[in-house]
């Protein structure tokens, strides 16, 4: 098929839109960490003037508790449908430092791939959207195919309250048809994927206090409660060595994908010898050994500790018993579990089996819930049927270990599906050091776009 205009403008400005991306790039908007509070804000106004400069109307940048929110829409295609793109541009910690061979926040292209914290997720994903729009408007007269409202937020990265207020409490300002969120993988490299749902979260940490000051193992071992042993006992209660979590009722709301997707996930190409070696880097996978890997790491709600802060962490020795310790736990649901209940059964599970001596405190951070969303609507065929003229390919369809929040909450506050359209590889190390965005993708994401917001206007 011949290209559109709107294509053969973004091939011939491909160049300057990386160079764009990489200005973005350079802005170290690390949303966990108050010292960038000045830089989140700067990503903010980048993109927002990034919108306006591009001709989209009513562009915003939205004041809220935390991170702004970057609002735009452009509403004149009368009649036509209305897609709400969802992107964020603020990025994790880029920690450990060391491991990067070029610096998180200086944009380096190497081997076909820009390396930067945030290069695909989601600051490059983001920005395909804003180009394609771009390609649409300047080659049709300052017109898109459809209604779009743009909503970009600085939080996605540290649970995203602000956005998930925002669309709670004005769903009217959000009024629209389908949302479309380039923020996950493909399955393979070439290989079109719409991903169709999303683990969700809860994230908490358990904070355990024993004596009331610090105490000499020397003088004091052996008889003061030690809050690191109480929390590795807890650990250990909650899951088992075979991946099974334990704590009472977990499983009861766990729903089996359908046989016709798991039927689906084992004719993708996927060598799971492969995915050890060269994605996970270990000797041995672990986990629920009687359910294949994919279906772990999708369908299977899990529990992992991510740190244990306390005590001594210095070089060398120091023989201290720690007053308090503390360890960061979360758990991936998968439908129809619900953070609340989880949280519920979790701390439930937890203040029962608080080893002697020691008192816990239960923290909870972020939630999401877990999502499948529908595939039976002409988003997802419009979405399927561009890709399929860049890529040449049919799409596969996967879920997402991952979550994102506020794909569940576009389905509960503003009752429209999500089309999941992401350009990431597998390869792209999402939140390890030198994350990469393999940059044929930004441009194959931008056409795929333009010729999506193209189809659901035809239709
Ligand atoms: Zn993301």
């Amino acid at each position: 098929m011949n290209s559109p205009t709107a294509v053969i403008y973004a091939r011939e400005n491909q160049q300057r839109f990386l160079s764009e991306l990489k200005e973005l790039l350079r802005i170290p908007s690390v949303s966990t960490l108050p010292e960038h509070k000045a830089d989140v804000l700067r990503a903010a106004e980048f993109v927002a003037t990034h919108l306006r400069n591009i001709g989209m109307e009513h562009v915003e940048v939205v004041p809220t508790a935390g991170h702004p929110l970057v609002y735009a829409d452009w509403l004149k295609a009368v009649g036509k449908p209305t897609v709400l793109c969802y992107g964020h541009y603020d990025v994790q910690p880029p920690d450990p430092l060391n491991e990067w061979h070029t610096p998180p926040f200086e944009p380096t292209e190497r081997n076909q791939n820009l390396y930067a914290r945030g290069a695909v997720d989601d600051k490059g994903q983001m920005y395909m959207h804003i180009k394609a729009f771009e390609s649409l408007l300047k080659t049709a007269g300052g017109k898109l195919p459809v209604n779009v409202r743009v909503l970009i937020e600085g939080e996605e990265e540290v649970g995203g309250e602000s956005i998930a207020k925002f669309v709670r409490e004005h769903p009217e300002r959000l009024k629209a048809d389908v949302a479309l969120v380039s923020d996950t993988e493909m399955f393979a490299p070439d290989l079109p994927t719409l991903c169709v749902g999303l683990r969700g979260m809860v994230y908490t940490e358990l904070e355990a206090s024993g004596a009331m000051t610090d105490l000499h193992s020397g003088m004091y071992g052996g008889a003061a409660p030690n809050p690191f042993e109480a929390l590795a006992r807890l650990i250990i209660k909650l899951k088992d060595e075979k991946g099974k979590i334990l704590i009472p009722g977990f499983y009861d709301r766990v729903e089996k994908p359908s046989p016709d997707e798991l039927k689906a996930w084992s004719s993708l190409p996927f060598d799971v010898e492969h995915f050890r070696k060269t994605e996970v880097g270990s000797k041995e996978l672990t986990g629920e050994s009687e359910f294949p890997v994919l279906e772990r790491i999708w369908a299977r709600p899990t529990l992992e500790v991510h740190g244990m802060p306390g005590g001594f962490i210095g070089a060398g020795g120091k023989t201290v018993i720690p007053a308090r310790a503390s360890a960061k736990v979360s758990m991936r649901l998968v439908p129809d579990q619900t953070p609340a209940e989880i949280f519920k059964l979790y701390s439930d599970f937890v203040q029962k089996n608080v080893p002697k001596g020691i008192s816990i405190n239960i923290k909870q951070f972020s939630v999401a819930d877990p999502i499948v969303v529908k595939t039976d609507n002409q988003f997802v065929q419009a979405s399927t049927a561009a890709m399929k003229e860049v890529f040449n390919q049919d799409t596969v369809f996967i879920r997402s270990g991952g979550s994102i929040p506020i794909v569940a909450d576009f389905e509960k506050h503003l009752k429209i599906p999500s089309v999941m359209m992401g350009f990431g590889l597998p390869d792209d190390n999402l939140h390890a050091p030198n994350k990469k965005f393999h940059i044929p993708n930004f441009y194959r994401g931008i056409e795929s776009i333009i010729r999506f917001l193209q189809k659901v206007g035809e239709a």
